[in-house]
């Protein structure tokens, strides 16, 4: 009779084979779009996922983890193995608990406001640090989601780009559920276009590096759009469970 495996194990053997089953996807993606594994980052959303099973995937080669709620990555902070991965927030951030991330994450990818970005870049000064972000825009204008609407976006660069604690490296965004991949690229092509007009604009302390777009039901399409990070959960780490 086999023996049965742990789930413990049975768990880890699923975050290898998920793990090299996302890198080739990765590779594939990025060579449709006439670049190479090299040129895309792949972040790991972390959310409800145990450090067990964090570091797990960082010993597959992992390097980019990504925390969306502030409590959870201070409770989980002493555990991460940051000497081999990037630790960044995701998630959004109210402007009352900058202080408490600011100095442990190397970027925050969910700034959308002038208040936000002032507090990232006071704390940051706090810490004789510069803090690198991502502006996240709301492509798909929803109510209920955060990120800056498009046509405010050169506002909002505008006055960043006047910060000394802060220095944009990009744009984030989670689109729309979309029914198929065709309206998916839309909203991602949209946000490629963005990326390209400002980073033509060569504004002070905004430097164009990342355009952080798709998640696991649609990395693949937003690399094919040009998305140069992703930002994956459960296809790596299974069904999340909320406790
Ligand atoms: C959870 C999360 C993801 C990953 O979602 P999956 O669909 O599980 O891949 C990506 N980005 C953000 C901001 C998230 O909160």
């Amino acid at each position: 009779m086999q023996e049965k495996l742990s789930s413990s194990q049975q768990k880890l053997n699923d975050i290898n084979y998920n793990y090299r089953k996302i890198e080739e996807n990765i590779a594939n993606a990025a060579l449709i779009s006439g670049r190479t594994r090299d040129d895309i980052t792949f972040l790991a959303a972390t959310k409800t996922v145990d450090v067990e099973y964090i570091n797990y995937a960082v010993s597959l080669g992992l390097r980019y983890i990504g925390e969306n709620k502030v409590q959870e990555l201070l409770s989980k902070y002493e555990g991460y193995a940051l000497d081999k991965c990037s630790l960044q927030f995701i998630g959004h951030l109210q402007s009352n608990k900058v202080r408490q991330i600011v100095g442990k994450v190397d970027m925050i990818q969910s700034v959308d406001s002038v208040r936000l970005a002032d507090e990232i870049s006071k704390q940051s000064l706090k810490h004789g640090i510069k803090t690198d972000i991502l502006l996240e825009v709301n492509i798909g204008r929803e109510e209920s989601k955060s990120g800056v609407f498009p046509e405010k976006l050169d506002e909002l660069c505008g006055y960043v780009s006047t910060l000394e604690g802060i220095k944009v490296r990009g744009l984030m965004t989670i689109p729309p559920i979309c029914a198929d991949s065709a309206e998916a690229a839309g909203y991602f092509s949209g946000m490629y276009k963005l990326f390209i007009d400002i980073k033509g604009k060569n504004m002070d302390n905004i430097s164009m590096d990342y355009l952080s777009m798709g998640m696991s039901s649609d990395y693949e399409e937003a690399i094919k759009c040009g998305a140069n990070m992703v930002r994956i959960g459960s296809s790596l780490f299974g069904e999340r469970i909320y406790r």
